[in-house]
């Protein structure tokens, strides 16, 4: 790909779709990306219109705040009710609960704020040492290093952090062991594999024989992605290859692996709608516990409600359904006003099908 002189080259584009036609020979497949910026990027760039009908291009758990689980949300809720300075992203912000957001308590009074980091949660508890100030961290493995930094910096003690931060590959095992689920391959997310490298997947392909190939999030990328897999699928192999050579290493990167581990270790965690994946989730390392809000606080016994009557974002999650589907979307839950956590940000797959219908 870096040898093409711009990756929205419409020749180039057209070129592809022309390969990506012969490839794929008629045959139904389907090719399941985990990523919300690939999906902006296949939305954006009508790249569903530009491949044959007979394949399926179909978003899975790709975006941070959808797949965060109501549990975590709800203790976030749970520390801003006891009156301390809750701080996170800002897609976080609005994702709806089990019977709040974080924004809606902010409106009753909460003292909630939108960061664009740790760091700078960092820097609002040293400015209030008298106050609790928690960090809730939401992402996947790129957003997951710049936050066990902040661990690792020797943050003021009254500093803590709410993780909610999830490790891709162990939810590509959970789907293509969902029965009825099937997978001919999968576009791995550009960013992750620039933590985790593409080696990360190789078990996954072994175990499962499912080819990958890691995208970058131009629209060339992602055509020349799916070539890859066409071709990868026409000759019997499954391995897990790097489109994205210009940024992602096949060991990824070690200095960032190093951070990781030092700072959180790998255990089973909730994801919204599709319950606890094994070995899913970063939490803080015991040797942080002083910085871990679930040790640092209490909270009340709350019966979380990760999936709201009516909406089907458990569904929209695993690419069961479309967007267009539930009978809420663009009604009852629109970008402004979501009711599922999949209309809020703008990895989110519903949020991405109601703007690029809208436009
Ligand atoms: S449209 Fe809203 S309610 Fe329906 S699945 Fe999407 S986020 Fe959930």
């Amino acid at each position: 790909m870096s040898e093409l002189p711009g990756f929205r080259d419409a020749r180039y584009a057209q070129a592809m779709k022309r390969e990506i036609e012969n490839l794929s020979e008629n045959r139904q497949l389907r090719i399941v990306h985990v990523c919300g910026t690939h999906e902006d990027t296949i939305s954006q760039h009508g790249i569903r219109s530009l491949i044959p009908r007979n394949l399926g291009l179909v978003a899975g758990p790709g975006c941070p705040v959808c797949v965060c689980a109501a549990e975590d949300v709800d203790m976030a809720i749970a520390i801003a009710k006891q009156g301390h300075i809750v701080t996170t992203f800002g897609d976080m912000f609005r994702v709806p609960s089990t019977e709040s957001s974080l924004a809606k308590e902010r409106t009753k009074g909460a003292d909630v704020r939108i960061v664009y980091g740790a760091i700078d949660a960092v820097d609002i508890a040293r400015k209030n040492p008298e106050k609790e100030v928690v960090f809730v961290g939401v992402g996947f493995e790129t957003t997951a290093p710049t936050i066990a930094l902040e661990l690792l910096r020797k943050p003021p003690p009254n500093f803590s952090i709410l993780t909610s931060l999830k490790v891709i590959p162990p939810a590509m095992d959970l789907l293509v062991n969902i029965e009825g689920f099937s997978v001919d391959g999968f576009i791995t997310p550009g960013h992750v594999s620039a933590i985790i490298g593409t080696n990360a997947f190789q078990p996954f392909v072994e175990k499962h024989h499912v080819p990958c190939v890691a995208a970058g999030f131009e629209p060339l990328d992602v055509l020349e992605a799916i070539r890859m897999l066409l071709v990868q699928i026409n000759e019997g192999r499954a391995e897990s290859e790097n489109e994205y050579t210009r940024v992602v290493l096949p060991e990824g990167n070690i200095a960032a692996q190093r951070v990781l581990a030092q700072a959180f270790r790998i255990d089973d965690a909730p994801w919204r709608g599709l319950g606890i994946i094994e070995k899913s989730g970063y939490f803080i390392q015991e040797e942080f516990a002083e910085h871990d809000a679930r040790l640092r606080f209490n909270f009340p016994d709350i019966e979380s409600v990760d999936i709201l009557p009516g909406c089907r974002c458990h569904e929209v999650i695993l690419g069961m359904v479309d967007p267009v589907d539930c009978k809420l979307f663009g009604k009852r839950c629109t970008p402004e006003d979501p009711y599922g956590p999949c209309m809020v940000g703008h990895e989110g797959t519903c949020r991405i099908r109601h703007e690029n219908l809208i436009l």
